[in-house]
């Protein structure tokens, strides 16, 4: 089976830069790409933050943290993921831009090196075949925040082999996290159940029955959900919110997947949730002010 030693992540945002913390923290060694040095920069400095509030709540020790920085080094080109017995992508939710890197990153990598992408929506199968190597290609689907989601999802693309999902479940074994498996179909399992949950939290505010406090404390307190829909969308970012329902509405053909007037709006407006500090809440202040 293959053996993973040397991880590179691709995209150094919210969930790349905690894919690669995550890896770290096993004991990987990872390389950790982004745009620009800058951006890389950035993401250490959040892995760097989130690390040390570990180290504050005694979940690890301030030789775990030093450790884990030290294994991640930035690799702004993708030459530099040479390497790597697996790269995970983590890029923006944008086929085209996914197309792109793997295009760039396969004539690079070793013959054997495992490719796996972090898309939420997007088809593994017609990602891998864009690849020279579909057989060792998979999804490897993290949750947000990952440091502290328990579940990966793990997707399997027609032509991926035994030999490559095996060595996934080793991999989220390490990360001491839990596999699920779920079918290449549009949105996999968990975003096909939340996503249009959220969805039709936005519609219910675009048609007025219910104000983003209203409907936030009303699943929250009435459906025992931890935090409302739209302040989830905030959270997950409302452009990836929107590719996802795309994805859903183009892959599945069924209206019921129509992406909400005011999401498209919001994403237009640029406000995408906590990322840029406006959203469904505007985050600039103290606390959090619903924005309708
Ligand atoms: P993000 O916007 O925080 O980060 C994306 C990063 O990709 C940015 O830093 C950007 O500079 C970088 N990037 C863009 N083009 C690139 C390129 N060509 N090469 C290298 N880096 C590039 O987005 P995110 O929330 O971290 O999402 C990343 C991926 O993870 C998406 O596919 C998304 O669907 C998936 N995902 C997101 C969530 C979530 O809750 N946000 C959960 C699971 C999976």
């Amino acid at each position: 089976m293959t053996e993973i030693r040397k991880v590179g992540v691709i995209g150094a945002g919210q969930m790349g830069n905690g894919i690669a913390h995550v890896c770290a923290l096993a004991g990987y060694d990872v390389l950790l790409n982004d745009l620009s040095k800058e951006k890389i920069e950035s993401g250490l400095a959040t892995i760097n933050g989130n690390l040390a509030r570990q180290v504050t709540k005694d979940a690890i020790t301030e030789d775990e943290r030093k450790a884990t920085l030290k294994r991640i080094v930035p690799a702004p080109a993708l030459s530099d993921l040479g390497e790597t017995d697996l790269v995970i992508e983590s890029a923006v939710e944008n086929e085209d831009i996914k197309r792109a890197i793997f295009k760039e990153l396969c004539p690079l990598l070793k013959p054997e090196a495992m490719l796996a992408t972090n898309t939420s929506s997007i088809s593994i199968t017609r990602l891998a075949s864009n690849t020279d190597r579909p057989e060792r290609f998979l999804g490897i689907h993290f949750m947000n925040p990952v440091p502290l989601m328990q579940l990966i999802e793990l997707v399997r693309g027609i032509a991926t082999e035994d030999e490559t999902f095996d060595a996934a479940k080793v991999f989220v074994q390490k990360l001491g996290k839990s596999a699920t498996v779920a079918e290449d179909f549009p949105a996999f399992i968990v975003n096909r159940i939340l996503l249009p949950m959220i969805n039709e939290a936005v519609y219910t505010l675009y048609e007025g029955v219910g104000s983003v406090e209203a409907i936030d404390n009303a699943m929250r307190l009435g459906a025992n959900h931890p935090m409302g829909p739209l302040q989830l969308a905030d959270f997950i970012g409302l452009d990836t919110c929107l590719s996802i329902m795309q994805v859903l509405y183009e892959g599945l053909a069924d209206t019921k997947y129509r992406p909400c007037p005011l999401l498209v709006k919001y994403v237009e407006a640029g406000w995408l949730g906590r990322k840029t500090q406006r959203g469904f809440y505007d985050y600039r202040g103290e606390t959090p002010v619903p924005t309708r």
